[in-house]
């Protein structure tokens, strides 16, 4: 049976109002989200036949600020998923302590399958569907999968047009020229490196000598496979969705990455020293750090027991399911959670918005430091408390997460 990361992202929440004594009323209404729309997205395709997507944008959590969350385009998007991806944010914003909430939204599409105009106009008119709850002080979109800076540009542009003028601050992930961030774009890969250093350091072991696995070979994966290639770690397989490749001596990441930002696939990467592998073997090589950066529910109690390594980097959002987590932590694998280990793409998503806001701009210099020192503050106490409490690092996140969202509910309270 299908799991569905609602159901996962509600377990968590329950798990933790249990580790923190949270009342019956609040654990309730943070396992809802606030509101969702759900669209349809007519478009006249380059045959010129009108074919209608569905697309979606759902508010988990306002109460500490505008909505923030990434646009995923998939065909196996679904309320379900976006809902529980909304609520993973409000968790991610909250445990930086930035002033954002929770949100999300996705288009049912398989954008493979779209000409460059079409997915402009896909974007556009999506856009133009939930134009009505999106916003700077409302909810700014970012890029998630399948989505990038040009697909950004355009949401931009129609909201601009919209509105009259133009208003920058209402996605982040933007090109640079219209108001994007230096950093934004390797910024998750780049917490992950960040998150993973200091982790190693606790556990009293050099970086460089990890070997490393990773699931997923896009934006995060591919940047976090770059950051701790140049640092000398041996990085013994990577996939996307076409396959696995696996080699024992180490992979060369900037020939495969040169080569898949030419739009190729893995499959199709010539060199006969490489194993292919699927994505279920991938999972299970044996390794220091398996880091899961393609989508969720990829480590489940199916393949936990099989999972041989030290540490579990979550670059994806949701590749764990709680069962999962519990024979992980009771192998004594440490897991660094989604919320954690991929936030540093939220923080300079925030960095971007405060540039837009005030029209002045930072150098890379300030972007990268100002990110280690929020990411590694929240890692920083996430660690104290699983050491305090004998916990993992999830549910440590989850307790900083929740109470501070919990406290933002209760000062506030229930309107009217
Ligand atoms: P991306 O589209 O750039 O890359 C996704 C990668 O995963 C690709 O290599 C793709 O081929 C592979 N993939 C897709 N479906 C797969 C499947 N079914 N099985 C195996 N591989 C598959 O996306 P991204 O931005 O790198 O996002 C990856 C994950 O990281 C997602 O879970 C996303 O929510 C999360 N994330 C992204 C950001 C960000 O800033 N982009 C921030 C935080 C979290």
């Amino acid at each position: 049976m299908e799991i569905n990361p609602y159901d996962v992202a509600t377990k968590q929440i329950e798990i933790v109002a249990k580790e923190l004594g949270l009342d019956r009323n609040t654990t309730e209404y943070l396992k809802r989200i606030e509101r969702a729309l759900i669209v349809s997205i007519p478009i006249t395709m380059d045959n010129g036949t009108v074919q209608i997507f569905e697309g979606y944008r759902v508010h988990h959590s306002t109460v500490r600020g505008p909505g923030k969350g990434g646009i995923r385009f998939s065909p196996d998007v679904n309320l379900d998923e976006v809902k529980a991806l909304a609520t993973w944010m409000t968790w991610k914003s909250s445990l930086l302590n930035l002033p954002l909430g929770g949100a999300k939204g996705g288009v049912r599409v398989d954008p493979r399958k779209l000409s460059m105009k079409e997915l402009e106009r896909l974007t556009r008119r999506y856009t133009a569907e939930i134009i009505n709850i999106i916003g700077p002080d409302i909810d700014i979109p970012a890029p998630d999968v399948n989505t990038n800076a040009q697909v950004m540009a355009w949401i931009m542009d129609v909201y601009s047009m919209q509105k009259g003028r133009s208003i920058p601050g209402v996605v982040t992930g933007k090109p640079i020229e219209i108001g994007g961030s230096v950093g934004r774009e390797p910024a998750t890969g780049m917490g992950l490196y960040f998150v993973l250093k200091a982790l190693c350091e606790k556990l009293d072991c050099k970086l460089k000598d990890q070997s490393i696995v990773i699931q997923g070979f896009g934006n995060v994966g591919g940047t976090i496979a770059e950051l701790l290639y140049k640092d000398g770690c041996k990085i013994l397989a990577v996939s996307d969705i076409s396959t696995g490749i696996y080699y024992k001596d180490g992979l060369d990441i900037e020939k495969l990455l040169e080569y898949v930002k030419k739009g190729k696939y893995l499959k199709d990467y010539p060199n006969d020293n490489y194993k292919h592998i699927s994505n279920d073997e991938l999972l299970t090589s044996k390794c220091d750090v398996l880091i899961p950066a393609a989508i969720e529910n990829q480590i489940t109690e199916k393949n936990a027991d099989k999972i041989d390594c030290k540490i579990v980097l979550e670059g994806a959002n949701g590749p764990t399911t709680p069962e999962a987590d519990n024979i992980l932590f009771s192998k004594g694998i440490k897991v660094v959670p989604d919320i954690l280990a991929n936030s540093g793409g939220v923080c300079v998503s925030y960095f971007e918005y405060i540039q837009d806001i005030h029209s002045y701009f930072w150098k890379l210099e300030r972007i990268n430091q100002e990110l280690e020192r929020i990411i590694l503050e929240a890692f920083e106490e996430t660690y104290r408390i699983s050491v305090e409490r004998n916990i993992s690092l999830r549910t440590a996140a989850y307790i900083i997460a929740v109470e501070r969202v919990a406290k933002a509910i209760k000062l506030r309270g229930f309107f009217p």
